[in-house]
């Protein structure tokens, strides 16, 4: 714990956030450069100092001049995201921030290092309106979407915190980005995309991250998926799926009675078909609910239906019980044997680390408590 920060209770404003560097497309640019009465390098330089150098402190930028710097900033980049408080896990290597937005709203987004890369796992909304039963944040309904640039912000804090060396094991870069914080990232689809081009954008127009570092995770929205194959940005799909028949499906994700197993399958793999990437298929493994050996076979049999490609690989996710849930993690034996019977059939299976449980940081249990 290194908050609490002091907690100011604000009236909820109404309306959007402020526009911020990140919402900005090129034209968009030049036209706020004009609104401005700046140059068009302007916008370069200030994208420079967010994107490029990961500052937003205009005493830093002293290639803008002095005497508009303040006003420039200001309008570019308005603070989005105010932390609230901070708790750290696993040595200080993963870090959660709760942060109020413009209008009171709260989300989280945490940032986990390994040795080999640094991910933060990113909010899309304000609380969600997917309503599954095991998810922390399904609980509470859809405050909000979020925009481009308070999506955006998160990653930058994030990466920001690596490159300044803030995160025990010295200076480093952030390198993935995973949307499994707040949020269905689909059913924001707009801002979510501007984000995803922003993050992929080469500096100073972006953060210049690898498409397939990116993964955005989805309950299983059948015409976005479709469309997020036509995107040409092949970032890495994950289809929380839970359950590999409809009648238990659709209790734990209620979207499956519009789009079923078969129909959220089908979509996953087209997406792999059309964009050559893996797709992950997210299983929270819950004790005598989902996580018996013939349903193990079921998945199987489910994915191959497809054909044994390698277009899946199945990522099972210790369920992380939320406070009152009648959900509680699976048995070690039950989970071997789940494992070892999709592995049976040549389907690549991993189980998820569990990093942040302590802090309430781990996928799913994001749900701002204040
Ligand atoms: N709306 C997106 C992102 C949600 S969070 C989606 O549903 O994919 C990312 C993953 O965490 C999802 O697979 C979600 O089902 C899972 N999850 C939610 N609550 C959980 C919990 N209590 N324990 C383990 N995983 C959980």
């Amino acid at each position: 714990m290194t908050g609490p920060l002091p907690l100011v209770f604000e009236a909820p404003r109404r309306g959007k956030p402020p526009r911020h560097l990140a919402d900005l497309s090129a034209e968009d640019r030049a036209a706020v450069a004009a609104e401005l009465g700046e140059p068009a390098f302007r916008l370069k330089q200030v994208a420079n100092h967010y994107f490029g150098r990961l500052e937003r402190d205009p005493s830093t930028m002293t290639d803008l001049p002095a005497a508009s710097r303040g006003r420039i900033v200001e309008t570019l980049l308005p603070a989005l995201l105010t932390p609230v408080r901070t708790m750290e896990a696993d040595k200080g290597t993963t870090r959660k921030t709760l942060w109020r937005l413009f209008d009171g709203a709260l989300v989280e987004s945490v940032l986990m290092r390994y040795p080999d890369r640094a991910t933060v796992c990113v909010s899309s909304q304000a609380g969600c309106g997917m309503a599954c039963p095991f998810c922390a944040t399904g609980q509470g309904g859809l405050e909000r979407n979020m925009s481009t640039a308070e999506i955006v912000d998160q990653v930058v804090d994030a990466a920001g915190a690596m490159a300044r060396g803030e995160i025990p094991g010295g200076v480093g870069r952030l390198s993935n980005v995973v949307f499994m914080g707040m949020g269905e990232p689909l059913a924001n689809y707009r801002a979510v995309m501007g984000a995803v081009r922003r993050m992929v954008a080469p500096a100073p127009d972006g953060l210049g991250l690898s498409a397939r570092n990116i993964t955005v995770s989805t309950v299983g929205l059948v015409p976005r998926i479709n469309q997020l194959a036509t995107e040409g940005i092949p970032v890495t799909l994950a289809l929380s799926l839970h359950a590999p028949d409809d009648e238990l499906r659709s209790e734990l994700v209620p979207i499956n009675t519009r789009w079923t197993v078969h129909e959220a399958v089908e979509a996953a793999w087209n997406y792999a078909r059309t964009t050559k990437r893996r797709v992950s298929i997210e299983y929270a493994m819950m004790r005598d609910i989902n996580d018996q050996a013939w349903r193990a076979d079921l998945l199987a049999d489910v994915l191959q239906a497809y054909g044994d490609w390698g277009w899946v690989h199945v990522n099972l996710i210790p369920l992380n019980p939320t406070p009152g849930s009648k959900w509680t993690a699976s048995r070690r034996e039950d989970e071997r044997e789940f494992v070892r019977r999709l592995e049976a059939r040549g389907i690549p299976t991993t189980v998820r680390d569990t990093r942040g449980r302590d802090i309430d940081g781990a996928c799913g249990q994001l749900a701002a408590a204040e």
